[in-house]
Parts: C-alpha cells; structure tokens; sequence
C-alpha cells in the first residue's frame, strides 16, 4: 500500500485539486519506492506565473 503526498503552492490564483492527480494545473507526479510501498508525490504547478521564467 503506498501512499500519495501532494505538494501545490499556496494562495495559489486557482483552487488545487489535492485529492487526485486530475488537477486544472497538470501536476507532475512522481514515483518514490519506500519501504511501505510505492509512494506517489503530485507535483503541482503555480498558475499565477511564478513558474513562469519566461516573460513576453
Ligand atoms: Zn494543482
């Protein structure tokens, strides 16, 4: 039995789904093998543009 951790952004412009992985923002999610199992974090992604080192 694994486990699933969710890390999102706080005060975030938009509401995280941190109950699934179906997410609006598209969260990455990645395997991390313990010794209970499979754990599973859900990386989620700001929407506000913090992330964004891109500008136009
Ligand atoms: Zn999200």
């Amino acid at each position: 039995m694994g486990s699933t951790y969710h890390v999102y952004p706080t005060s975030d412009l938009v509401e995280h789904d941190t109950e699934s992985e179906d997410c609006v923002c598209g969260p990455t999610v990645e395997h991390v093998p313990s010794e209970n199992g499979d754990g599973w974090i859900v990386l989620h992604h700001s929407l506000d543009g913090r992330e964004m080192k891109e500008k136009r």
